[in-house]
């Protein structure tokens, strides 16, 4: 029996690796396992090149649970090792300043231990003691067993072991005792082992015979070593594709499409992604892709692999190139990976591509399931957009499709303002506003629908490329002025009678909210009174409410403008009414006003031209006595169009019709609305 001293050069390993890695203990079964895999993977090469002239056999690898002894064992008919192996391989491990990287690392422990050839140690984080019992293929080779209690002591003796391969055995400790349960061996057989390429089995089948669950006593194979993605796409079917995807998410619907993805040069790489049905919330579906490392699986975290809006995909992806042993950040900027994302990002637009050029009729169909994934990649990767704008789809109200290309076409004759700006009509409700759409179609102008959760976003982007494109909502201005073709027409009123009237309409709109009263000639065929939103303040305010952190656009009130068709007879008859039943007043008040402002003027004039300290006290507060005058007596004045306003019955219904249409009247408002309604018609 030989004894020595596991080399490494800090004085003892185990420590540090039960220290580290101790959210990661479950990873010891994926790296015994892994180490089988690749021990049988070399003995079938060998035999492949004639080397191995043996016999290759069953060379399943078996995991057992003893729970008596308390052992869990991985054996496997691999190549074996040699004491000299061993000692080259597991005793002296090529390790330096320890400590000092585990420090740095201690958040990567998943790949550190793969990298640095610690995968065998890792067994130490859920042992007390660990055995290998191992025979070398070569003829020669006795068998061999060494074991180690955690200290970096071992020892090497001479063992029996009839035929090739390896046992390694597992004294599970006390703390670990949950890997000795069969449930629990089980979940990490299938989180981990699922598809790795050489049979393994553990447990027995089970059937249901009788209504009673019957040990057949024929080992179970957990895992499937032909997956999908590493089959020719020839050799397979839509349904073996659907079937597959079942079984990786069993919880969710079908998805829309899939991609079979092969690559091998520049570097390794298959897969298969598939498109989900994706409508809201897309941080739940994210990270749903597996990633695998030649059929073991590593992780279901891909951000930092691939770009963003490809999280939103599911599937598979396997590749041997990308390095496992860095952190993220380091991973973003590595060629391979960089590579292999940009190859990802163009096979997903190419297979969209495709769909739609072949069949752009399943294409539309499912195009509001896709339409989220489409825009969010096109709004945060510049490669993608410039594939997808070829296939990405604008929905109009009426449910038609066109690409962006199509879309401009059907536009840009009718809808380019007098600045040469081809204007997207869009609603993002369509019952919301319903008359708006109406008048805008009466028009001949297109109507988009664009109620997405992304789209606030989404138009930046689209404004940002198309050239001398704007998008406006239909309730953004009257329809006059959403695309405004020539000069306004002049308002008929002059500007002191547009202040008397937008105080009157000031006196019947509500309370809280901010109102701008504008004037505008529209015609006697248009509305009397219309309530528009102004893009801009709007789409800040919906792209504060997405964005996580509070902003300033996010606590303004609501605004909104009313504007007042100075063409239409209703509001000649509310000027009307106006001068009739206050107009007398006003004109007291003006007479009053005018002398105070005239001596208001010409006193400010004179103390205009001289020195501040030159002024006599008597006149400065001769003046502001004046002011004040002045003042008490507009804000009469403005009370007395306000109040005017606000009993005037005619005024009210106008601003609440045009609150209905923009289906913002609503509780008591609104029953006021139909009371005041009735009255008026009763007394027509
Ligand atoms: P890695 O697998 O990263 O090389 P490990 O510490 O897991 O690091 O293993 C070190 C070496 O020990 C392997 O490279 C291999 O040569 C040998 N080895 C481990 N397990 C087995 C096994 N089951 N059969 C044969 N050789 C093995």
């Amino acid at each position: 029996m030989q004894t020595g001293k596991i080399g490494v050069t800090t004085e003892n390993i185990f420590p540090i690796i039960k220290k580290f890695l101790y959210s990661e203990h479950e990873i010891f079964l994926r790296e015994l396992i892994s180490n089988a895999v690749d021990a049988t993977q070399k003995l079938k090469t060998l035999a492949s090149v004639g080397d191995y002239k043996g016999e290759v056999g069953d060379t399943t690898i078996r995991v057992k649970l003893d729970k008596k002894a308390g052992t869990l064992t991985i054996s496997d008919s691999g190549v074996g090792m040699t004491a000299d192996e061993i000692d080259k391989y597991i005793n002296q491990i090529a390790f330096s300043g320890a400590e000092e990287f585990m420090e740095k690392y201690k958040n990567q422990a998943n790949g550190i231990i793969g990298h640095f050839g610690l995968g065998f140690y890792s067994s130490f984080m859920v042992s007390d003691k660990v055995e290998i019992v191992t025979k070398s293929w070569r003829d020669d080779a006795g068998a061999v067993k060494w074991s180690c209690d955690g200290s970096p002591e071992f020892a090497i003796e001479e063992a029996t072991r009839s035929s090739r391969g390896t046992d390694v055995i597992l004294h599970i400790s006390d703390e670990s005792k949950e890997f000795l349960e069969e449930s629990r061996i089980s979940e990490l057989l299938l989180k981990y082992c699922r598809f790795l390429p050489i049979p393994i089995a553990f447990g027995t089948i089970k059937e249901w015979k009788d209504g009673k669950e019957v040990d057949t006593g024929k080992e179970k194979i957990i895992n499937e070593t032909n997956p999908l993605w590493v089959r020719k796409p020839v050799d397979l079917t839509e349904e073996d594709y659907m079937n597959f995807y079942r079984n990786l998410y069993p919880t969710q619907e079908d998805p829309l499409f899939y991609i079979h993805l092969n690559v091998d040069y520049p570097f390794h790489l298959t897969g298969i992604l598939y498109f989900p049905r994706i409508k809201t919330n897309f941080d739940i579906q994210k990270n749903r892709i597996q990633l695998y490392s030649n059929q073991v699986y590593v992780t279901d975290s891909v951000e930092g692999i691939v770009p963003e809006f490809l999280t939103l995909l599911h599937g598979v992806i396997d590749s041997p190139d990308i390095p496992l042993n860095v952190s993220r950040s380091y991973l973003q900027s590595d060629s391979n990976v960089k590579k292999i994302s940009s190859h990802i990002t163009k096979k997903v637009a190419d297979r969209l591509q495709e769909i739609f050029k072949n069949d752009r009729e399943q294409f539309e169909k499912k195009w509001d399931d896709l339409k989220l994934f489409i825009t969010f990649g096109m709004i945060t990767d510049e490669k993608f957009y410039e594939r997808a704008e070829k296939f990405a789809l604008l929905k109009n109200v009426d449910g038609k499709y066109f690409t962006l290309e199509e879309y401009e076409k059907l536009v840009k004759d009718n809808q380019t303002d007098r600045n040469k700006n081809v204007i997207y009509l869009y609603a993002s409700d369509r019952e919301a506003q319903h008359s708006y759409i109406e008048e805008a179609k009466n028009r001949g102008y297109d109507v988009l629908l664009i109620d997405g959760q992304l789209d606030p976003h989404f138009i930046n982007t689209l404004e940002s490329k198309l050239k001398d494109t704007r998008f406006a909502r239909v309730d953004s201005d009257v329809v006059d002025k959403l695309i405004s073709k020539e000069e306004t027409r002049e308002v008929s009123l002059s500007a002191e009678e547009q202040d008397d009237l937008r105080a009157v309409f000031e006196g019947a709109l509500p309370e809280g909210d901010h109102y701008w009263v504008s004037f505008e000639e529209l015609g006697e065929t248009a509305n009397p009174v219309i309530i528009t939103h102004s893009e801009f303040m709007r789409r800040m305010k919906d792209m504060a409410a997405m964005s996580p952190t509070a902003s300033f656009y996010d606590k303004m009130p609501d605004s909104h403008n009313l504007v007042v068709n100075t063409a239409h007879p209703l509001v000649k008859a509310i000027v009307e009414a106006k001068n009739k039943q206050v107009g007398g007043k006003l004109k007291e008040l003006n007479a009053g006003i005018e002398p105070l402002k005239v001596s208001v003027d010409e006193l400010h004039k004179a103390q205009m031209e001289k020195k501040e300290e030159e002024i006599p006290q008597a006149q400065k507060e001769e003046l502001a006595e004046r002011e004040k005058q002045l003042e008490e007596l507009k804000e009469e004045r403005r009370n007395l169009l306000k109040n005017f306003g606000r009993e005037y019955k005619l005024v009210k219904e106008l601003t609440d019709l045009a609150m209905l249409a923009n289906n913002m009247l609503k509780g008591e408002d609104l029953s006021r609305f139909v009371k005041r309604s009735l009255e008026l018609i009763k007394t027509e």
